[in-house]
């Protein structure tokens, strides 16, 4: 098995990096805001600006956590920012966005790990824009259940923490984190909120095993998590983890049907499925009622 210094960029890697970030980019600077889309160097950034929805990440850019196949900043982090929610909400309403993920960087040096500054962005955005769906992409918060609690109870209508990679591969490429504690702060904000949409997602290509992904879905199913996202990991620099394996497409359409048999209301898998790529799609796929 080769790794990404000596494979090829699939085909499906280049020709999807089409589309120009419009307008996005100029409200966000205009706010001083940033989107985790450009923090993280998302192959679909194009594609994604070109919708009316936007993953604003807050308490950052500085993360106190060093995960070996993210593009964030590892550095002291900044003193939080009392206006960012105001500027989420105002950059929401600008943009016009039916759909507002808000994501954050990890702050482990906050008491509360930033869970009410991330309350206060979700009751902003919803002030700015009551139309729009919201969607947190949340730290594990150290596991805190009060933080959850707190997040849960600004009554976001998607709860999303990614579980990122299989219990086996976390020491080597997220050493700070713990997968069984992960799993506890989905199930946390499952049984706080029945209505809450629960979402979680892996990379695929990190040098985990199928049964071991077929694993960690049935793990995320008891936890209560109904949105999945599988996506293959790209390799953001030469001094990240390495690519593994290229996945072929045939397979995540199998991991796909798979996870829909195993209960999962909608699973979105597809070598350039990101956590937030297609968000307020799989929204409404998964929740037509509303
Ligand atoms: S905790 Fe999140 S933002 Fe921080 S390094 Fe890990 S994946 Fe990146």
């Amino acid at each position: 098995m080769g790794t990404s210094a000596t494979m090829r960029l699939p085909e499906w890697a280049r020709t999807e990096r089409r589309g120009k970030p419009r307008e996005t980019k100029r409200v966000l600077r205009s706010v001083g805001l940033a989107t985790v889309c450009e923090e993280a160097r998302c192959p679909n950034i194009g594609l994604c600006f070109s919708k009316p929805s936007a993953a604003f990440i807050i308490m950052g850019p500085n993360c106190t956590r060093n995960c070996r196949f993210c593009a964030v900043t590892h550095a002291l982090p900044e003193p939080l920012k009392n206006d960012e929610p105001q500027r989420v909400g105002l950059a929401a309403s600008a943009l016009g966005l039916r759909y507002v993920v808000i994501t954050s960087v990890t702050r482990d040096d906050l008491p509360d790990g930033g869970a009410e500054h991330f309350a206060r962005t979700v009751r902003a955005a919803r002030r700015r824009v009551p139309a729009a769906k919201v969607e947190v992409l949340t730290p594990d918060f150290r596991g805190s259940p009060e933080s959850v609690a707190v997040v849960v109870g600004a009554r976001p209508d998607v709860f999303n923490h990614n579980v990122e990679t299989v219990p086996r591969l976390y020491p080597a490429v997220r050493p700070q984190a713990d997968y069984r504690r992960s799993l506890s702060v989905l199930h946390r904000a499952a049984s706080l909120d029945p209505s809450l949409r629960i979402k979680s997602g892996l990379m695929l290509g990190l040098g985990e095993r199928i049964e071991e992904v077929l694993q960690v879905m049935m793990d995320l199913r008891e936890a209560g998590c109904e949105f999945l996202t599988l996506g293959q990991y790209l390799r953001p620099s030469r001094a990240h983890a390495p690519v593994e394996r290229y996945i072929d497409p045939a397979e995540f359409d199998d991991l796909r049907h798979r996870g829909l048999a195993m209960g999962f209301r909608q699973v979105l898998s597809g070598p350039l499925v990101r956590s937030s790529k297609d968000a307020e799609e799989m929204y409404n796929r998964g929740h037509p009622e509303t």
